[in-house]
């Protein structure tokens, strides 16, 4: 369930967990031996981009037996750029594998040193750290071993004996075996805030290719399970004077590999939508593909440009939240994403005839597609205006991005008709510089810099 290391890619050369400071508890040669697993598996792991913690349901421990609360006692959660939870204990049950995909460094073929944890031994880790605030939760997944069943038996073992013998509380995410039967994957559900099924790869052929032993049909089969299941209990809980029906995941989320075959990002957006549409996903996560150590012959030999997993959230964002439609943002005609521009900017470009739009009377379909607004900001934008009549300053005090935005928009006192929308130069003053840069995260640029606050904020 995991995708190969990137080389020179800052961001997973992070830990999860202080695992220095470990060491020197678990000294003794018995749990130094969990301590190695744990370096091995938390690697292995550590590539899966599909756990984010935001949207369960919160729990409180506080008046009841049992330890996790999630309520109340300032705990929050953190994400990576590029949507990574980064206070999870994230790891494998095994590295080990039967299937041979491609792409994953755990596959079956290849040669890394593997390990294999028991149940016992992640809930102790699990709770052992949980008590001393390294994690909030834990987010597990699985090589596949001896049967998809079995391997979700012993996933399933750790988040029942963390809840029903532990009366654990914090966050749990399972990873769901789709070859796995519909009943385990449901007993999974009973434990865990979230699960996933990772697609890995947009189309069947891509799979085929590169993963033979999964199945479109099958993973989609899976997810429409689990939503069915997510809704039946909301169903439940709606029904008036009923008995609390049985605790069940509030989502699902999934990863798809980005690079590893020749999909385009129309296609792969494509996918990311109906996923959404037809089985309720909380999020699609872009995780681009690396070249791992022995590679196979139908792997390209050099990974996407990272920016082009930025693009894919942000037109992803677009798709949930600014009421883009795929094929406006990627076509049959322009199938990838413009790396040099963000996707709304590069639309705007693109149709600069709608633009400008008056900040003072544009509806807010309108608004959200003008570069540099964010939800966010539109709100602000439509409540301020119904008191007055919005100026340059009004929006500066806003917190608008200014230089972003002046060309597209009229205001109380500027229309754009100065700064030229009709200017051909203006698609280049958008163009960030050549310069090669190193961000706080340390994601190096290839094709300019990242926005990193629209990503994490969601305002573009
Ligand atoms: S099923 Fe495929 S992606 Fe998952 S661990 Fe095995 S080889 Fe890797």
């Amino acid at each position: 369930m995991g995708v190969g290391p990137r080389e020179g890619d800052n961001r997973y050369s992070k830990t999860f967990f202080p695992l220095e400071r470990l060491k020197m508890r678990y000294c003794s040669g018995e749990t130094m031996d969990l301590l190695q697993k744990l370096e091995i598996l938390a690697d292995a792991a550590k590539y899966d981009a599909s756990c984010a913690s935001s949207g369960a349901a919160r729990k409180d421990s506080r008046g009841s037996p049992g330890v996790g609360s999630t309520g109340g006692a300032g705990i929050c959660h953190s994400y990576a750029p590029d949507g990574r939870c980064i206070s999870l204990l994230k790891v494998l049950m095994t590295n080990a594998c039967l299937y041979d995909c491609h792409y994953c460094i755990n596959r079956r073929s290849s040669n890394v040193q593997r390990a294999r944890f028991t149940p016992e031994e992640v809930v102790r880790l699990t709770l052992d750290f949980y008590k001393r605030n390294y994690i909030e939760g834990l987010f597990l997944s699985s090589g596949i071993v001896r049967s998809a069943d079995h391997t979700m038996e012993m996933v399933i073992e750790v988040g029942r004996k963390l809840r029903e013998e532990h009366h654990f509380r914090g966050y749990i995410h399972l990873k769901t075996i789709p070859e796995a039967s519909p009943e385990l994957i449901e007993r999974a559900g009973r434990y865990a805030d979230r699960i996933s099924i990772n697609i890995e790869l947009p189309t069947q052929q891509g799979l085929t290719k590169l993963a033979p032993e999964k199945n479109l049909e099958r993973t989609q089969k899976a997810m429409g399970h689990i939503r069915g299941k997510i809704e039946e209990r909301h169903a439940e809980q709606r029904k008036p004077n009923a008995p609390k029906p049985p605790p069940f995941a509030t989502g699902q989320s999934t990863q798809m590999l980005v690079g590893a075959d020749d999909s385009t990002d129309a296609v792969i957006l494509r996918q990311a939508d109906s996923l959404y549409s037809d089985y309720r996903l909380r999020r699609v996560y872009y995780s681009g593909f690396s070249p791992i150590p022995e590679p196979s012959s139908l792997l390209p030999i050099r990974p996407p440009p990272l920016v082009r997993e930025h693009r894919l959230y942000q037109a992803d964002w677009l798709l949930r939240f600014y009421g883009f439609e795929v094929d406006e943002i990627a076509s049959d005609s322009a199938p990838n994403l413009d790396l040099q521009l963000d996707p709304k900017l590069a639309w705007a470009l693109g149709h600069r005839g709608l633009f400008p739009a008056d900040v003072n009377k544009a509806p807010r379909e309108m608004l959200l597609r003008v570069p540099g607004l964010g939800v966010r900001n539109v709100d602000r934008i439509l409540g301020a205006r119904r008191h007055t009549r919005l100026r340059l300053a009004d929006l500066v005090r806003l917190r608008v991005p200014m230089k972003k935005v002046l060309p597209f928009i009229i205001a109380g006192d500027h229309s754009p008709t100065r700064l030229g929308l009709d200017d051909e130069a203006l698609r280049a003053r958008f163009l960030p510089p050549l310069k090669q840069v190193e961000l706080d995260f340390g994601v190096p640029t290839q094709n300019g810099t990242m926005d990193i606050e629209s990503v994490r904020s969601g305002e573009l």
